[in-house]
């Protein structure tokens, strides 16, 4: 069986590891010069500084693959959600919307670890099982088509480069490049096209000192300001004690652009005082995709099923959110071509 993978961000790859356990060659299709997708590594100098906070829910799907591929070096400690603080809410209410990302969260505040070595670390384990396990990848190649048999079955993906055949597809892409290249073939998008995406504004920075203290994070109900704290020794620089630096992680759910990371700074600046004094580095994010859909919106992973096509991505119904939604949907849209 020669199964395609299109895009090697967490959905893709926990498709592709899976595609392979069940038997299939398998290629991924990646559009990027690197695999990792929204979670993409950033060289930070020595520090290790992921972008945007990432944190692991304990249990969910994608530590349970982490155990899988035998990787108990990053599975890391705790994040201590105890000392998570609601400005103009209770903290509770901060727990539930740090656990979702979303304003409309509800009740689901769930534990998480920070993972040793940083989100890099996991992202790492998963392209080397892959390439263990005989997974092949294609970089700057992006999937311009698809190609339906006279059984309106997947054929082949069309590249800016080749034509690839293929006898089943996984697209691990947002909805909407999903939708293009599934209307290239003439099949109908109309529930991809009414996702409707959340993008927000990121900060990222390493602090030589501890403006956060006592707290791990905040959570400000009237600007949507979620910040985190997420220093852990090992991704610390040498001469850095956990004691003695910040990993400072910041999001704002209500806005991307200038206006949300205004609004970032302008919290930090009343919260975390003299934190621009103790930058060491900094990276502003004005505009990132945190939710493909909203939750109303996701739609069912078999959708184009007939067509040996399956989907797969945070726009994926599952049980699951963010990366633990990524990688169960991934582990599913394979499971669902093998087993046919
Ligand atoms: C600021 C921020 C903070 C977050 N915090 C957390 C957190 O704390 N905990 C958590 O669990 N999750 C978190 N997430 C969510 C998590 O990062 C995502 O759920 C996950 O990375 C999405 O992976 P994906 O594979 O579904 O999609 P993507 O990462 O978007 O991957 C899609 C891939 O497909 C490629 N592609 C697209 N179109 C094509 C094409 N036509 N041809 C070939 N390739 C293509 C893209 O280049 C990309 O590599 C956060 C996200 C953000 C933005």
């Amino acid at each position: 069986m020669r199964a395609v993978v299109v895009g090697g961000g967490l959905a893709g790859l926990s498709a592709a590891i899976q595609l392979a356990v069940d038997g299939a060659s398998v290629l991924v299709i990646e559009s990027n010069r690197t695999l990792g997708g929204r979670v993409r590594i950033e060289d930070s100098g020595d520090w290790i500084l992921d972008s945007g906070l990432h944190l692991m829910r304990r249990r969910g799907p994608f530590q349970q693959l982490q155990r899988r591929l035998r990787a108990p070096r990053v599975l890391g400690k705790r994040w201590d959600s105890a000392k998570l603080v609601g400005v103009g809410c209770d903290n509770r209410r901060a727990r539930d919307v740090l656990s979702s990302m979303r304003l409309d969260a509800g009740n689901v505040a769930e534990r998480a670890i920070v993972p040793t070595g940083g989100w890099s670390s996991l992202i790492d384990r998963m392209i080397t099982s892959a390439k263990e396990m005989g997974v092949e990848f294609t970089f700057e190649t992006e999937a311009k088509g698809l190609l339906l048999n006279g059984d309106n079955k997947v054929r082949a993906v069309i590249t800016n480069a080749d034509e690839i055949e293929c006898d089943c597809l996984v697209l691990a892409i947002p909805p909407k490049p999903a939708a293009k290249l599934l209307e290239s073939a003439k099949l109908s998008t109309t529930e991809l096209d009414a996702c409707t995406e959340q993008r927000v504004a990121a900060l990222d920075a390493a602090l030589t000192g501890k403006p956060m203290r006592p707290y791990s994070g905040y959570f400000d109900e009237r600007s949507g300001v979620l910040v985190i704290d997420q220093s852990k020794p090992d991704r610390l620089p040498q001469r850095g004690s956990e004691d003695e630096c910040t990993l400072l992680h910041a999001v704002s759910l209500n806005a991307e652009g200038e206006e949300g990371l205004n609004a970032i700074k302008e919290f930090l600046d009343s919260h975390c005082s003299g934190w621009r004094n103790m930058v060491a580095i900094r990276r502003s994010t004005k505009s990132v995709m945190l939710h493909p859909s909203k939750l109303d919106e996701r739609v069912n992973g078999r959708l184009y099923i007939t067509n040996r096509i399956a989907l797969a991505g945070t726009h994926v119904l599952t049980p699951h959110t963010l990366s633990d939604a990524s990688v169960d949907s991934g582990r599913k849209a394979a499971k669902l071509l093998m087993n046919r």
